[in-house]
């Protein structure tokens, strides 16, 4: 493998951007918090914007936000705003979905810099951490030893430990582990006063010996747990349903459980208090032992009543998870270029699907399991079952499943939990002003009960004329229900908080709770009283108030004098004005409004590298910054559209400090499961910005790159050593911004086109020709990197390609569509399409080198143009290595490739368009091992890593790719695109080759 340079010793830091807006409310407050603590103090406008929504339906404008280092900064943060009778709101990964993290409050984000693993304890099975880990990245540090932290939320890689234990998370396999309550020994807090202690297991002699109702908020914590423990014991026996998953209100049903063992845990207590007892600081949790080995049976039902009476029979096989996904969900499912495979794979009318998960102790006993599930619920398929099973491994319950999959490999279960754990967010790919929304997505019934409770709820959905997917956690009862609302109406507004009453009577009905998952935030407090009775509200109530006299932390939630339907993100006041028309093609609902108004705030693109994978986004995972994660963006831009900011999206600043550093990836519009399309509406609003306040000169130069690279090559060998000239580097940097560290491409003075000429054009006749492919000349392939180009008439020739390179076509239009010039793409992209459409019409194909000039024109075209001839070359063009994949042209090709393993980093542009596959499938063939890295973008973006401000954000970036580089045993490396190859180039000793010359070298 190519050898790395010194930097990488040293990871790469993104550089001092400035992430703040220059309008910053109290700014007394900012000087004296920023003298009392070591982390940033932000109460600018943009900070306290991407502070203002979570996942859920809510947004509310905090006071400022505040990034701690340590406990003494939270104890100090806490102590000001307590002398000052300010609220204070603890947030995490902000993926809550019922309104907790949102508040008029200042924010503390634990998930920046409070991220420490404190300390492993194998043997005890014990960890502590501080509450800003995310889930994921704990159990990365815990997998060598071969544990984990067992609650497993969904989102647990962009979800942190504090927000676990803030909402009492649980994920898809409660069934085996509970909740995260269960794991929690014992938390650092700082009090509402700024006290900081340790609460963990007391007994209860402790408790009443410790507890004093006129003492510090510590004694009148335990004193007042000490009357619910004797005095509301048979209460919360009573109100409390008997779930596994319940965590409406506060965790009385444990306490009261645990108090008749003799002692309680008050860190347990903690646990789905959504931050509003205390601030935890650092956490011990107790973890669990990875299981051996899973299996999963996929069970089909023509109906979800039938599925849903089938989960009772289901939990006598003793799966790990039991989850449901409807046909609205299998539908939306279907439609997602993602999930369309698996979704294909299931037998024609499919309504809806249980996916089943055993944990083992070996592959054998896994399909063993499996089949024994499949030959009891599938009438007729008991094919495989264990013929010595006995009589109780078969239920009394008639089979109701109509078929079954099964996935015993690691590739196909991740699929089908991938398509089951995106469910959430492929709902809310609507861009309508009707929305699934949140409010009463997580009620938690007991299995029995789930086929009547369905039956019910349909019809309180159908009485409010509107329809919901089911999906979700089956097994232990919990079923996410999104009804299609449009919030900015007023009658959308009466229906949601009508639906939700409706659906509280039915939970109490049915002995269920009206959060079984997510908490009660904005959404659901409302509701406590009616679940649990006057009585254990006001205890509630005085429990708050015992440990949060003046109802400071987070107030409001969970038992506070809250209105579900105050607060919405989208409500009939909310006005959108982009200030500008939209001047590309959006074929979506709601055009670009649409677009801006998607994305739901999941969190899923605050995902590392490491444990989510894939593109999104690059930028944040280089700096941990919100502004700079696919989310920061998307909401500034709604909230600079619909008034909230006091700018517009086009202003210099906003452009400046909010999308310049949008390196134009892509990578949100595939790996966002809503699919936001950041990098589409930066051109937007670039291209407006260009038209207010004009471009700079190197915009202009790298819009222009085609001729610039023409020249250049007209003038080699004099430009190539012009650019080597010492002091000629500096003096780029001072005139036009690039980037002295970056080496200029060379020029080569015979282009492709001249050596295709040269050559005496085509070598294989048309006649003679399996296949006519026009090779798109791209301007990096034409004069910066001929070689691939030869290399690719040179392999397509050797399938019997007939080539042709047109004469009469243009630069494809990126680089000016990137920069946000959209007249000139348009110009250019309707040059080539007027050039290559007749041609594709007769039959020929277009081939494209370089990935990013394919994907413009195979996608990007559509966004600027509309018409046939646009879609026929859309659908006509390849790059090389997908053309040759896709019509098997390699398979004739005789290739002898070295005994060698190429580590294959793909484009992000054919990542956004899964378009990067084919490279992987043809070097094999052609004899090569491949290990193909899942990384994200190198980080030079077209022109962004030249640019000299953007050269350390795109080091940081090309870091993560450097590292997947350094840990592949691959023996080369090769990157099919122009940048990477840079990019990799400049921080390896060589530069990489692209896939079509690695396979061009191979042949005989
Ligand atoms: C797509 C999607 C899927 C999801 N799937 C699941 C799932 O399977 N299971 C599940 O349980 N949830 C799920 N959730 C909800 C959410 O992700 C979890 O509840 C998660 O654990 C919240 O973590 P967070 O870091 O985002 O916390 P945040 O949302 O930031 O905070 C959660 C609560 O904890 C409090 N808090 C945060 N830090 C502290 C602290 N240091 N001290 C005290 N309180 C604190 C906050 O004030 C807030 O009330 C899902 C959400 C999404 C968007
Ligand atoms: S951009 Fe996509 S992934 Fe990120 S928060 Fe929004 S919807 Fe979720
Ligand atoms: S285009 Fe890339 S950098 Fe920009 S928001 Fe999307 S994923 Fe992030």
């Amino acid at each position: 493998m190519a050898t790395r340079g010194d930097s990488a010793d040293e990871p790469a830091q993104a550089g001092d951007y400035d992430y703040q807006s220059d309008d910053v409310d109290r700014p007394g407050m900012v000087d004296d918090l920023a003298q009392l603590i070591d982390g940033d103090v932000r109460f600018d406008d943009y900070s306290r914007q991407l502070y203002a929504t979570d996942a859920s339906a809510y947004e509310m404008t905090p006071i400022g936000v505040v990034i701690p280092t340590s406990t003494a900064d939270v104890a100090a943060v806490i102590e000001y705003c307590a002398e000052r009778e300010i609220p204070v709101l603890p947030r995490g990964g902000g993926t809550s979905l019922a309104g907790q993290t949102v508040n008029e409050a200042v924010v503390l984000d634990f998930s920046k810099e409070m991220t420490d693993v404190l300390e492993m304890d194998p043997d005890a099975r014990r960890a502590r951490a501080q509450p800003g880990v995310k889930l994921g990245d704990l159990n990365r540090e815990l997998a060598p030893h071969g544990l984990k932290f067992a609650p497993d939320p969904a989102w647990g890689d962009k979800s942190v430990l504090g927000g676990a234990i803030g909402n009492n998370s649980t994920g898809s396999h409660s069934l085996k582990y509970g909740k995260t309550d269960a794991y929690v020994e014992e938390v650092e807090v700082v009090l509402a006063d700024g006290t900081v202690t340790t609460f963990g297991e007391v007994s209860l002699s402790d408790l009443r010996a410790r507890a004093d109702p006129d003492g510090d908020l510590e004694a009148r914590f335990y004193a007042e747990v000490n009357r619910i423990v004797e005095e509301e014991a048979d209460e919360v026996r009573e109100q409390y349903p008997d779930l596994k998953r319940n965590v409406s209100g506060y965790n009385l049903d444990r306490l009261v459980d645990e108090a008749e063992t003799g002692s309680v845990n008050l860190a347990r207590l903690l646990a789905g208090s959504e931050g509003t007892l205390a601030v935890i600081t650092a956490a011990t949790v107790s973890l669990e032992p990875v299981p051996e080995t899973k299996a999963i049976g996929l069970l089909t039902y023509d109906d979800l009543l039938d599925a849903m009476s089938d989960v009772a029979p289901i939990l006598e096989h003793d799966p790990a998870a039991v989850e449901v996904m409807d046909d609205v969900l299998l539908d939306l499912a279907r439609d997602t270029s993602e999930f369309a495979d698996v979704v294909g794979m299931l037998p024609e009318n499919t309504d809806s699907v249980l996916l089943v998960e055993f944990y083992a102790d070996s592959d054998e006993a896994g399909r063993q399991k499996v089949a024994d599930l499949i030959a009891d619920r599938v009438p007729g398929d008991d094919a495989e079952a264990d013929p010595s099973a006995d009589a109780a491994d078969r239920t009394d319950a008639p089979p109701r499943a109509r078929a079954a999959m099964e996935a015993h490999d690691a590739e196909t279960r991740e699929k089908f939990w991938k398509m089951r754990k995106a469910g959430l967010p492929i709902l809310l790919g609507r861009t309508s002003d009707a929305k699934h929304i949140a409010f009463i997505e997580d009620t938690a019934i007991p299995a029995e009960n789930l086929p009547d409770y369905v039956a019910d709820f349909q019809e309180i959905l159908e009485d409010h004329d509107t329809f919901a997917s089911y999906y979700a956690h089956a097994g232990p009862g919990v079923l996410h229900i999104r009804p299609l609302i449009n919030t900015k109406t007023v009658e959308g507004i009466e229906q949601m908080e009508s639906i939700a009453d409706a659906a509280t009577d039915l939970v109490v009905k049915y002995d269920g709770s009206v959060s079984g998952e997510h908490g009660d935030g904005r959404a659901r407090t409302q509701w406590n009283r009616k679940l649990y009775g006057d009585r254990l509200w006001q205890a509630f109530r005085d429990l708050k108030t015992a440990v949060d006299p003046d109802w400071l932390l987070n107030p409001g939630n969970i038992c506070g004098d809250m209105d579900m339907t105050e607060n919405l993100r989208f409500d009939p006041d909310y006005e959108f004005d982009a200030g500008f028309d939209s001047v590309l093609e959006w074929d979506n609902e709601n055009g670009m409004q649409g677009m801006v108004e998607l994305c739901h705030g999941c969190g899923g693109c605050r995902g590392p590298q490491e444990t989510t994978g894939g593109v999104m986004c690059p930028t944040y995972r280089a700096s941990q910054e919100e502004i700079t994660a696919t989310r920061g963006r998307a909401n500034l831009l709604r909230q600079a559209m619909s008034g909230d900011l006091d700018q517009e999206a086009a202003d210099v600043e906003f452009m400046h400090e909010v999308l310049d550093l949008c390196i134009g990836c892509k990578g949100c519009s595939k790996d966002c499961p809503s699919e936001v399309d950041l990098a589409k509406l930066k051109a937007e609003v670039t291209h407006e910005h260009h038209q207010r306040h004009g471009s700079s000169l190197r915009d202009r130069l790298f819009a222009n790159i085609d001729a610039l690279n023409a020249v250049g090559s007209a003038l080699a060998p004099l430009s190539n050593w012009l650019a080597k000239v010492p002091g000629a580097r500096t003096v780029m940097e001072k005139t036009v911004g690039i980037a002295s560290e970056r080496s200029l491409p060379e020029f080569h003075r015979e282009s492709l086109v001249d050596w295709f000429e040269s050559r005496g054009g085509a070598q294989v006749s048309a006649a003679e020709a399996d296949h006519r492919v026009l090779l798109f000349p791209d301007t990096y392939t034409t004069y910066n990197a001929p070689d691939a180009g030869k290399a690719a008439v040179r392999v397509l020739e050797a399938a019997n390609v007939h080539v042709g390179i047109p004469d009469d076509v243009t630069g494809s239009g990126r680089p000016p569509f990137s920069k946000g010039f959209l007249d000139q793409a348009r110009e250019q992209a309707r040059t080539n399409v007027d050039a290559l459409a007749p041609r594709v019409d007769d039959g020929w194909d277009v081939v494209v080198v370089e990935p990013s000039d394919a994907v413009m024109l195979q996608s990007d075209y559509r966004d600027l143009l509309d018409g046939d001839d646009v879609d026929a070359v859309a659908a006509n063009t390849y790059g090389v290595m997908e053309y040759l994949d896709t019509f098997r042209l390699d398979e004739a090709l005789a290739t002898d490739a070295p005994a060698e393993t190429l580590t294959y980093h793909g484009h992000c542009h054919q990542k956004s368009t899964r378009k990067d596959h084919h490279a992987v499938g043809v070097l094999r063939r052609a004899g090569y091992g491949v290990d193909p890295l899942d990384s994200g973008c190198c980080g030079m973006a077209g022109s962004f890593g030249y640019e000299a401000e953007h050269y350390s954000m795109s080091q940081a970036i090309g870091d993560v790719l450097f590292g997947q580089v350094d840990e592949s045993d691959g023996d080369r490396l090769v990157a099919p695109g122009a940048s990477c190859r840079t990019q990799l180039g400049d921080e390896y000793d060589e530069k990489p080759p692209t896939p079509v010359e690695a396979l061009a070298s191979a042949l005989d």
